[in-house]
């Protein structure tokens, strides 16, 4: 069966037809700039060179028309339109409602609908998508499978903030975390790598990319995760700050004579590295060869990135009582051997070392211990499309 996966945002989408059996993907492409001058389709199907077509795309409707004529047209498509057996959505918020990927009906869109409080930005965009897709694909099976679903085995010492409980009750207000996808796809991958069972392993999974989290997965559920109510908690990123006093968020309206939107852009556009980097940049890329060069600003941004994962490692080793392998993953993760090496060298009080030869590695599953350390270190380059499409055949074969 032929998969079409969806990651829908409010003005770009991407997307990855995956063959159910090969695991191939055989087409993948984005469209950007939904509903905004200079929109345009790039995509790449198997074996071909991409291809770039700009034109106008007023409203998501538009961009999957675009999508599904990319796939199919006679010059350079890749399936018919019937083959097209499934659509597995991606859904960044599903709440305390959905633990696992589910079949999308109108009782399940209006149970999206219902937490798109809690994702204000994503979930009507991933509606959007969803609507968009049963429109030009009517009859044809989709699935939600939610960013949020894999956290929910955390416990409630985990996800509970220390605000009077009634906040939780009428507002649900917790840590639901984010990149669950990834955080699974990888947890697993690490125990196959391994040769072991999920069951029997402790695994702290470090999801380094522009958005950053750490989770905690002992015997293959999640039971702590760094990101909270909202991605903006946890880790510093790429321009989000992560972890700080709540207090700040009075305190600078005060000094700033600023409103609550403009703080809450300052801390999700404004900080992260590329805050305390003078606004050098959120790239890593730009950063590490920075930091090589000596800029003072690139160094000090890269380091208390680093030591702030360093901590969630620690904190994540003690809520598990032990560690058996640190998964590396996401844009960061796979790609900086520099910002691996950051973290992993303060990890001998658990008894890791690092290879530093094995660690030049980029995008590749790879073990990056030492043969002497007591916990394996490794890279596990995620694909949340995989996965999306794994738990869309799976509830649709
Ligand atoms: P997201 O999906 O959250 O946008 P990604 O997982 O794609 O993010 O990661 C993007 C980040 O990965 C960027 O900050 C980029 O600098 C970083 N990155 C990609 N390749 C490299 C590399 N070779 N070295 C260092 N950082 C890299």
């Amino acid at each position: 069966m032929k998969i079409l996966v969806i990651n829908c945002g409010s003005s770009s989408l991407k997307f990855q037809l995956i063959d159910s059996e090969s695991e191939a993907v055989i087409c993948k492409g984005l469209c950007e700039r939904i509903g905004i001058e200079g929109s345009r389709i790039v995509y790449t199907p198997e074996g071909k060179d991409k291809i770039t077509i700009e034109t106008p795309m007023p409203d998501h409707n538009r961009a999957i028309e675009l999508v599904i004529e990319a796939l199919t047209n006679k010059e350079n498509g890749v399936v018919s339109l019937d083959e097209i057996g499934a659509v597995g959505h991606r859904i960044v918020h599903g709440g305390e409602k959905f633990t696992k990927s589910v079949v999308i009906n109108e009782e399940v869109i209006k149970a999206i609908e219902d937490v798109s409080d809690l994702a204000p930005l994503h979930n009507p965009a991933n509606l959007i998508g969803i609507r968009a897709c049963q429109k030009a694909m009517p009859g044809v099976p989709m699935v939600a499978v939610f960013d949020t679903a894999f956290h929910q085995t955390m416990p409630q010492e985990a996800y509970l903030y220390g605000l009077p409980y009634s906040y939780y009750e009428k507002y649900g207000i917790r840590r639901y975390g984010f990149h669950g996808t990834s955080h699974s796809y990888v947890s697993k991958r690490a125990a196959q790598i391994l040769g072991k069972d999920a069951k029997d392993l402790k695994i702290i999974v470090c999801h380094l990319g522009n958005g950053a989290s750490v989770s905690a997965v002992k015997g293959g559920e999640c039971i702590d995760t760094s990101m909270g109510l909202t991605p903006l908690e946890g880790l510093i990123m790429g321009t989000r700050t992560g972890d700080i006093d709540p207090s700040v968020v009075e305190f600078v309206m005060k000094k700033e004579n600023s409103s609550v939107a403009d703080v809450t852009n300052l801390l999700n556009k404004k900080s992260g590295v590329f805050g305390l980097s003078d606004e050098l940049s959120s790239d890593f890329r730009d950063l590490e060869d920075a930091y090589v060069e000596g800029h003072a600003g690139a160094k000090r941004a890269v380091d208390a990135f680093a030591y702030r994962v360093l901590k969630y490692i620690g904190a994540y080793t003690a809520a598990m009582g032990g560690v058996d392998a640190i998964c590396f993953t996401a844009g960061v993760g796979e790609n900086s051997g520099f910002v691996r090496k950051l973290i992993c060298e303060r990890l001998g009080f658990i008894g890791a070392t690092l290879d530093e030869e094995a660690n030049k590695v980029r995008g590749k599953e790879q073990e990056i211990s030492g043969a002497d350390s007591k916990v394996k270190l490794m890279v596990v380059p995620t694909n949340e499309e995989l996965a999306i499409a794994r738990d869309t055949y799976e509830l649709t074969k």
